[in-house]
């Protein structure tokens, strides 16, 4: 397979959010695993980040280059550096370093005109790059850190009879037409740029465009994990997919599961000595992603909650300003009085404020539960190392993943989550909808408590974390689609390269 691939230049174009970009590379190891020659494009900020990988990719004799564009910091009102959402909490500089990202546009078809590669692997941030593709006569393929199923429920979605008026019917719950499974969903649940018009809402139709001009679809996943839909993808949208992951498995190296590339808040050692004193599947893990700053109000009732359920757990909080030099007053804002040292001191619980090492944590034998917010890496790497998962949807497409965790796999309890809103989320006003203590704290009874329906899910987790590791071993189904990729690309390139010389022999010129 090398020396066939040896040859093929593949471009990556990554966005600027943490769980894409660092997925997104994550591929891009794949493929120049292979021989495949890359170029990732990055800004020096965003190369930093990335700098321990790169490493490890060049000791592994991988040809990934990195080409660093210049972002446009001062154009957007960003200080120098910020060039990522990494560290960036605030819906302001948020949309500012999504403003910088589309303005790297002109820099990339500069040079790509003037190196044109056999393709475009571009995230779905950068919807203009399936015309440029088809303009260069080059494939383009899409990747959205998500899977097929998320894409199904949303095309479906399109095709209710009163779409896009959906409005007023909040609480009557609806069936998405079309599905292999019955998904039933109420309006509050849909994405946000999909229950309201604004200028997100007519971004995700200029990705959907760039969709319908692609030639197919990467992802991180297991094609086992969601078969039906692959089916049910290709036959709607006439697009090819390749599950090459998950990724979380390719990672052979502790310290690569546990960083991510970005520094985590809690030492390896001080978080797996804790796990390794506590029984197998006697620890709840809680976490919601890159992008999930609670309202207080939310925290307190989760903490609560967490104290009176009776179970261990590792709770990671994401804010910024929640450091451990907080005063008691502010602290009593989010936790009850005390909260933090009596679960230390009973060894019940450990709060890691920033970066948790994910990976490593969910697949150590003592973790019994995931609280997720159904983000679909979050949820794939649940999967994959066999934890079922209590649900707590936030925003975007996490809904829909939800109902995969619960309605097609069963492999999960939900929290009673319903309501989808990013910007809340993000201002941190998600407050209207809060999810009660009582009710959280009855999930974590029905996943943590041992009874048959809590034993069943482990049971069937189980068996799809085997398929996945599966997938990415030797002569595995991720291992055949990154094959049959390559092979696909490579016909491509000849093809062109034959009609090419057909045009120079009949006089076409160059
Ligand atoms: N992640 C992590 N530590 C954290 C928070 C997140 O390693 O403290 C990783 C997690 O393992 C996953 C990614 O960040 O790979 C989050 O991606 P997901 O699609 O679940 O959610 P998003 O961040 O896009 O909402």
């Amino acid at each position: 397979m090398e020396s066939h691939s040896a040859s093929l230049k593949v471009y990556f174009i990554p966005s600027v959010f943490t769980s894409h970009l660092v997925h997104l590379f994550e591929l891009c190891r794949c493929l120049a695993s292979r021989g495949v020659h890359v170029i990732f494009f990055s800004t020096p900020s965003t190369t930093n980040l990335l700098h321990k990988s790169l490493l490890k990719a060049e000791a592994a004799g991988h040809r990934i280059h990195v080409h660093n564009l210049k972002f446009p910091s001062q154009q957007v009102g960003l200080p120098e550096g910020v060039e990522n959402v990494v560290g960036v909490d605030n819906l302001d500089a948020i949309t500012k370093v999504g403003q910088g990202m589309a303005l790297l546009r002109h820099q990339l078809e500069q040079f790509m005109e003037q190196n044109p590669p056999d393709c475009i692997v571009a995230d779905m941030f950068h919807p203009w790059t399936s015309d440029f593709a088809n303009r260069l006569g080059i494939p383009r393929l899409i990747f959205d850190a998500a899977g097929v199923f998320p894409a199904c429920c949303k095309e479906s979605v399109r095709r209710l009879p009163n779409f896009p008026h959906l409005v007023n019917s909040n609480s009557n719950p609806f069936i998405l037409p079309g599905l292999p499974h019955q998904i039933t969903l109420t309006f509050s649940r849909l994405p946000e740029y999909i229950q309201n018009t604004t200028p997100l809402t007519q971004f995700m139709e200029s990705v959907r465009d760039s969709e319908s001009k692609c030639y197919g679809r990467i992802i991180n996943g297991f094609a086992e994990l969601e078969e039906e839909y692959i089916e049910h993808y290709k036959k709607t949208t006439g697009k090819t997919v390749w599950h090459l992951g998950p990724t979380s498995l390719l990672n052979s190296s502790s310290e690569d599961k546990a960083e991510r590339n970005l520094k985590a808040a809690v030492s390896e050692d001080e978080i797996l000595s804790w796990l390794n004193s506590k029984q197998p599947n006697s620890v709840l893990y809680l976490c919601f992603g890159s992008v999930a700053p609670f309202a207080d109000e939310q925290l307190l009732e989760l903490a609560s909650a967490l104290e009176s359920s009776g179970h261990n757990f590792i709770w990671v909080v994401d804010k910024k300003q929640r450091t451990e030099h907080e005063t008691e007053e502010d602290r009593q804002k989010w936790m009850p009085r005390g909260f933090e040292e009596r679960m230390k001191r009973e060894g019940r619980g450990v709060v890691i404020r920033g970066w948790a090492p994910q990976a490593l944590i969910l697949e150590h034998v003592a973790v019994g539960g995931f609280m997720t917010h159904c983000g679909w890496n979050s949820m794939l790497e649940g999967i994959s190392s066999g934890v079922p998962m209590i649900t707590w949807p936030l925003h975007s497409e996490q809904f829909f993943n939800e109902e995969l965790i619960l309605r097609v796999l069963g492999i999960g309890v939900e929290v009673g989550a319903d309501n989808c809103g990013v910007f809340n989320v993000l201002l941190g006003i998600a407050t209207k909808n809060m999810v009660k203590r009582h009710r959280i704290e009855s999930a974590i009874r029905k996943l943590m408590g041992g009874g048959d329906e809590a034993v069943e899910m482990r049971r069937r987790v189980r068996k799809l974390a085997e398929k996945a590791k599966a997938a990415v071993g030797e002569g595995g189904s991720s291992q055949q689609n990154l094959t049959a990729l390559i092979q696909d690309l490579q016909e491509m390139k000849s093809a062109r390269t034959k009609a090419q010389i057909d045009n120079i022999n009949k006089g076409g010129g160059n």
